[in-house]
């Protein structure tokens, strides 16, 4: 019994110690990872119901319910963050097919997460969408573009150019709703492709692999992510090895641009000749970008 709870112990040090640069499976679906989603969800869906009549029914007693809708509005902002941080997490510990069909049994959700999303975005000084939009506006409107994880389309709405906007679910008739690992766009057929923090899913490099297949030769990738994933000091991944990862998929790197505070942006293009041996493509796990409540 001690014995093989040590085994436990020095397995669970092991798997601790791993390097943060492993060869991820593509084709490996990993299980959703969430204990602390849980906790989260409980807290979110239980607990604030009953303290919130507790309390009310304490301020009742003492004459101060003056403010009571503001106090319940506080409550259910409460609610929803706490159910916004869930739904995040589990985005950022399956894969895109298990969040497709996490959506489908329940499309509210995604409303849940975008509410909360676009609350979140509300406190960071500059948008990276907004930065998309402007290199898109300074490049030619002819070219074709690719909007992979779309949100509200965001994008396509404020520039001239052709979109195609994916994301796992469609509110809006010019958004096709797929897992963007698997998009209808033929070969080679965009000018650029976007991931706008959209590098969700555990198998981040098939989406990549699939914005390769759909970009002509030359064609641009942008790809903007929340900083702290790319923070080796705090674990997260290394710009470096993801660049080299992104290179080896068939891509030479133009810039990087670390200039904002929460978001870096890449900027490769595709190679005009692929490399006709296929690499063994190292890639860097990417930490999930999990949102602090407020
Ligand atoms: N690009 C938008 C939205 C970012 S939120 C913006 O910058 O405002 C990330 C989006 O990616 C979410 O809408 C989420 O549903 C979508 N997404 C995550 N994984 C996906 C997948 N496998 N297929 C399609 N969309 C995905």
């Amino acid at each position: 019994m001690a014995d093989n709870e040590s085994s436990k112990k020095r397995k669970r040090a092991g798997r601790r110690n791993k390097s943060h640069t492993q060869k991820l499976k593509l084709s490996t679906e990993r299980e959703s990872t969430s204990p602390k989603a849980e906790r989260i969800n409980e807290e979110a869906t239980e607990k604030p119901k009953a303290s919130a009549s507790a309390s009310a029914k304490c301020l009742k007693s003492q004459g101060k319910l003056s403010n009571s809708s503001s106090f319940l509005d506080k409550m259910k902002a409460k609610l929803s963050g706490g159910h916004f941080r869930m739904i995040n997490e589990k985005l950022y510990t399956c894969t895109g097919k298990e969040a497709l069909e996490y959506f489908n049994d329940d499309p509210t959700l995604f409303d849940t997460y975008h509410t909360g999303y676009q609350e979140q975005m509300s406190h960071w000084p500059e948008l990276p969408v907004d930065i998309i939009i402007k290199w898109l506006k300074e490049h030619s409107p002819s070219l074709v573009v690719a909007d992979f994880g779309c949100g509200d389309a965001r994008l396509a709405k404020n520039v001239k150019n052709k979109v195609f906007s994916f994301d796992l679910i469609s509110n809006d008739p010019s958004v096709i709703s797929c897992d963007m690992a698997n998009t209808p766009l033929g070969s080679t057929s965009v000018d650029v492709a976007v991931f706008c923090l959209s590098l969700m899913g555990t198998n981040f490099p098939n989406y990549l692999n699939e914005a390769h297949r759909i970009l002509k030769p030359r064609g641009w990738l942008l790809i903007a992510e929340v900083k702290s994933r790319f923070d080796s000091t705090t674990g997260g991944a290394d710009p470096k090895t993801f660049t080299k990862a992104v290179c080896d998929l068939g891509f030479t790197s133009v810039s990087k641009d670390f200039s904002n505070k929460m978001f870096i942006l890449f900027y490769f293009k595709k190679k005009e000749e692929q490399d006709s041996k296929k690499k063994d493509i190292e890639w860097p796990e990417l930490k999930p970008c999990l949102y602090k409540r407020r």
